[in-house]
């Protein structure tokens, strides 16, 4: 891009939002190269925090009139390089916009801007009786525009559904700068645009303000722990409780290799050589729980459970949900970077995939930890790496498209909730005829006109 193009963009930028709010020097627009997927980088020319919906509107026609890319970002915990900013261009940190704006109880929802982080609100909402479904893995850090955006899930999505199951309302910028009010609360008839904005991961509009649906807790929980000697019986298992008409609010998978990992960071007191942990949590009115539960646990030691514990208190249930979102930083122990996969597979299938990965794994000579939302058939290989061997970067990337073709192979999708960013974007072409990519191209020409929000994302060039 012509500097004197970069030169008046950050001058425009700074008279609108203040100095203060915008970022131009190298040392600090190199934290914004990249996101949680770390093979690919690219410094932004510029990085801004707005706090209101017309600061957002003002900064994406300001990068209309200098013809440069907009990339909105979150708290940057992507694994799919949603907010890689290809071609430089504007990064929209949305984490400014960070207020609660309302909690309607008698409505059962919440509004709330774009950079509230998942947890804060989930903590907003503690002794509420009421709670925001959807629960990442990342949710400590993950805004609620980014979840929007991606169609979060989470290991409760098993029960309680995706991100889109619970927006409301959404309060969007679109690519000319246009404010834009979608959603039950504002129009409850006409097109679903809703269902096309949620999952759009930044490609066709920036998501200011959410109207997320508020669900009301369980009465009761039951949380196990189950240790397997082999992954097939593990998934095995998981097939089968579906199967006899249970439908856990939870169950997700350890391998022995995210175990050894966690034990060496956290010390849970897991048994190292255990090649496979569920984590199974039924919920719902207290009587029948335990029926449902005596089922699981019979079906968990027919499929050869070497033991079953479960959470006495809610204290050893908290600790039991610590251990598996603990996971991924305890990946650190095992390698200095990583590249998680997230494929998903109809569930029968999930003892072929998790075969089919440790084969890949060893064809690509690549070292693969496996955690998974077991009950969704979703599955994250996580691929361990040094990403100063190039040569070694290379057959990870090998590694990673063979699983997800495999994926596909099965009957499944080379995505179930991180997005397909830039990382899985070749991979559309499997997934969908050129008609229906044509089509998805129309409704962003439609929203995003100059396609100048989230270029090179989600869809591949004809
Ligand atoms: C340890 C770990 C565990 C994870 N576990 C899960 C999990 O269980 N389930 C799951 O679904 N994901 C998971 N993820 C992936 C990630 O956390 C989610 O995709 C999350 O929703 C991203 O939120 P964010 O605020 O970090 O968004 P970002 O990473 O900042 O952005 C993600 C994408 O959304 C776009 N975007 C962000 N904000 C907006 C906005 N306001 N308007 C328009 N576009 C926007 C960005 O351009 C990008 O394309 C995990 C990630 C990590 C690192």
């Amino acid at each position: 891009m012509a500097v004197s193009v970069v030169l008046s963009l950050i001058k425009e930028l700074r008279r609108t939002l203040g100095r203060e709010n915008v970022l131009s020097a190298h040392s600090e627009l190199v934290v914004y190269e990249c996101d949680g997927y770390t093979i690919e980088k690219n410094r932004p020319d510029a990085v801004v925090f707005p706090q209101s919906t017309e600061q957002v509107a003002t900064v994406v026609r300001i990068a209309n009139e200098h013809n440069v890319p907009v990339v909105a970002r979150g708290a940057g915990t992507s694994l799919a390089g949603g907010c890689l900013p290809l071609g430089g261009g504007v990064v929209v940190m949305l984490t400014r916009m960070r207020r609660i704006l309302q909690v309607d109880l008698r409505n059962r929802l919440a509004v709330v801007e774009a950079g509230v982080l998942n947890l804060q609100l989930a903590r907003a909402l503690a002794g509420t009786g009421y709670h925001f479904a959807p629960d990442p893995s990342s949710q400590g850090a993950c805004t609620i525009g980014g979840n929007v955006a991606t169609n979060a899930g989470g290991p409760h999505t098993l029960k309680y559904g995706v991100t889109v199951n619970h927006v409301l309302g959404l309060e969007v910028v679109l690519g000319d700068g246009s404010v834009l009010a979608l959603g039950p609360v504002h129009n409850p008839a006409g097109l679903d645009l809703l269902g096309v904005l949620v999952g759009s991961e930044g490609t066709l509009a920036i998501v200011t303000k959410i109207w997320v649906r508020l669900t009301p807790n369980p009465q009761d929980y039951r949380t196990l722990r189950v240790i397997f000697d082999t992954l097939d019986s593990a998934s095995n298992a998981v097939s089968d409780i579906i199967g006899e008409g249970i439908i856990p609010a939870a169950m997700e998978l350890m391998d022995r290799g995210i175990i050894g990992a966690l034990e060496e960071a956290y010390q849970f007191g897991f048994p190292l050589d255990a090649e496979a942990i569920l984590v199974i949590e039924l919920d719902g009115p207290s009587a029948g729980l335990d029926r449902q539960k005596e089922q699981v646990v019979e079906i968990c030691r027919r499929q050869g459970a070497r033991e079953v514990l479960q959470a006495a208190t809610a204290q050893e249930r908290q600790m039991l949900w610590k251990c598996r979102k603990a996971a991924a930083g305890a990946l650190g122990r095992l390698s200095s970077s990583y590249c998680t996969q997230d494929g998903v597979v109809p569930r029968t299938r999930l003892p072929h995939i998790l075969r089919r990965i440790v084969e890949i794994g060893r064809a690509h000579r690549v070292r693969v930890v496996n955690v998974a939302h077991a009950g969704d058939g979703n599955v994250h290989p996580v691929l361990l790496f040094d990403e100063r061997d190039k040569e070694e970067v290379h057959r990870v990337l090998a590694a990673g498209r063979a699983l997800l073709e495999e994926c596909i192979a099965c009957g499944g999708s080379v995505t179930a909730e991180h997005g397909i960013g830039v990382e899985k974007i070749e991979l559309m072409t499997s997934l969908f005829a050129e008609p229906d990519l044509e089509a998805m191209r129309h409704v962003r020409s439609a929203m995003n006109p100059g396609g100048r929000l989230g270029p090179g994302k989600v869809l591949p060039s004809p």
